[in-house]
């Protein structure tokens, strides 16, 4: 199970899909979609949505929305000597970029390339201590003129994203990667349709494959108002604690230890009551290990989601990664799959908006 899983999320990592790029995750999650739900479209922002209609016409209608971007960044300028300066697309951490490996998507044919990195042979005591400036950042592609980068088909406007292919660690549950976040989430929300597919449940599910979050939660704004849910259910992933760099009080869950339940978000969501104890009754009646968190420092769609639509109880359902925004996000799959199975058991459990109501 754990292998399927694994290779599954294997191929989705593989996909070169940063924010506002994100066709090829959206070609395949289609592909995938349109086998076991009643009807599939994509919005002109590019979202895509998957309809399964449930047993029930007066049962809610359920959102359950992963997004399909991953962070990467934008060639702004090329230098005369065939260099690239670049822009950031979302947040990738300051600190992991030089000499780092990473691939422009060129139309046509990609070019492999890195980061430049000065020798530590030359860097004065003061650059040894800093973080090189993103203006002061390169990227290499092995040409040797403008005119050379300009008939590779690469210019100011053209993605850049990580390489990282998902490693298996010798645990067998743990690999890691780039763009655990989300592709974990998207393959989530795949078994999950498959699943409701096979059993249907009372409520119809709307399946989102958002796009743009990671530079603004943008995607799932649209697509809340376009679908408006009773239900949210935002599978992502969450920096993880656990590392001998965070005070155990600082992100005070793992990777291994269940699913994460996310109740607040300090700059928007608001999971009410009714939701909070359906899905930890869920939880624990079908022994699914879960983490109960209320995150201080980041967002998700469901921020976004719950502010565009309104009337909507929302929560997420995600998985801890380590290494945040990196080209090594580990995590371990055993959470994944909790997600996945306290997803399904919550909404096989919400039959009528009444269960959600708070007085
Ligand atoms: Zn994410």
């Amino acid at each position: 199970m754990s292998q399927k899983l694994r290779d599954r999320i294997a191929r989705y990592t593989n996909l070169d899909a940063p924010v506002g790029f994100e066709e090829p995750v959206l070609k395949a999650a289609r592909e995938e979609l349109a086998a076991c739900c009643d009807r599939v479209e994509v919005d002109l922002r590019g979202n895509l949505y998957a309809f399964q209609t449930g047993t029930d016409e007066h049962a809610p209608l359920i959102m359950i929305t992963a997004h399909a971007d991953e962070i990467g960044f934008m060639v702004t300028s090329i230098l005369e000597n065939g260099f690239l300066r670049f822009t950031k697309l979302g947040y990738p951490t300051d600190t992991v970029l030089p000499g780092q490996r990473v691939r422009v998507l060129a139309d046509g044919d990609v070019a492999e390339g890195v980061i430049g990195v000065k020798p530590a042979h030359i860097l004065s005591a003061d650059e040894a201590r800093q973080v090189p400036a993103l203006s002061n950042l390169y990227i290499d592609i092995g040409a040797t003129s403008a005119e050379e980068v300009a008939s590779w088909g690469i210019e100011a406007g053209t993605p850049v994203t990580f390489v990282g292919e998902l490693i298996q660690t010798r645990n067998e549950h743990r690999c890691f990667g780039k763009c655990v976040d989300n592709r974990a989430g998207i393959v989530a929300l795949l078994e999950i349709a498959e699943q409701l597919h096979e059993n249907p449940c009372a409520a119809s599910v709307a399946y989102v494959v958002a796009v743009e979050e990671e530079i603004g939660l943008r995607g799932a704004e649209v697509a809340a108002q376009h679908v408006k849910p009773d239900v949210l259910f935002v599978l992502d992933t969450v920096p993880s604690g656990g590392t001998p760099d965070l005070r155990p009080d600082e992100l005070p869950w793992d990777i291994g230890k269940g699913a994460l339940l996310k109740v607040r978000e300090v700059k928007g969501l608001s999971t009410q009551r009714p939701l909070r104890d359906l899905v930890r009754q869920v939880a624990e009646e079908a022994g699914i290990p879960y983490q109960w968190i209320v995150d201080t420092a980041g967002i998700t769609d469901a921020t976004s989601a719950q502010q565009a639509s309104g009337d909507i109880a929302a929560m997420v359902i995600g998985i801890a990664r380590r290494y945040a925004h990196s080209a090594v996000e580990m995590f371990d799959l055993r959470d994944v799959q909790a997600q996945i199975d306290l997803t399904v058991a919550a909404i096989a459990r919400i039959t009528s908006v009444d269960q959600l109501r708070r007085l």
